[in-house]
């Protein structure tokens, strides 16, 4: 496993010393519903490994960011069909509020584009 930091809430999820909604894990990333869903399907995934961003993951460390769309796809085959929207908020425009690198894997409903 990669580098952590302690002071960041997705490390202490990935780790399991806070507690969240997990749904799925590989040895590289962890799964778990968002606290707040915006669609029927909700999952946050995470690599294990702390990145801020998934541009400086990629960068860092591709074979945690390969992990990350692999355990994505496998979330969205196991909870909807396997149609779904991958969001990487990333930037305070973009609307990112934890910066430790997640994708949004959003879905079970007929989405809306484009995003707002
Ligand atoms: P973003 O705005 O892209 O950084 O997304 C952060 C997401 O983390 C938001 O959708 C929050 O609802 C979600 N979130 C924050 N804290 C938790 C938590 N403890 N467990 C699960 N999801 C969380």
């Amino acid at each position: 496993m990669g580098e952590t930091d302690e002071n960041c809430l997705f490390c202490k999820i990935a780790s399991g010393e806070v507690p969240s909604d997990r749904v799925a894990e590989s040895p590289l990333a962890v799964a778990f519903r968002d606290v707040n869903p915006q669609a029927p399907m909700h999952v946050l995934v995470v690599p294990k490994r702390h990145e801020p961003d998934i541009g400086s993951l990629a960068a860092a460390d591709p074979e945690s960011a390969i992990a990350l769309l692999e355990l994505a796809q496998r979330v969205a085959e196991s909870e909807n069909d396997g149609s779904y929207r991958l969001v990487f908020n990333t930037g305070p425009d973009a609307l990112q509020t934890v910066f430790h690198c997640h994708a949004h894997v959003v879905g079970g409903r007929r989405l809306t584009w484009p995003p707002g």
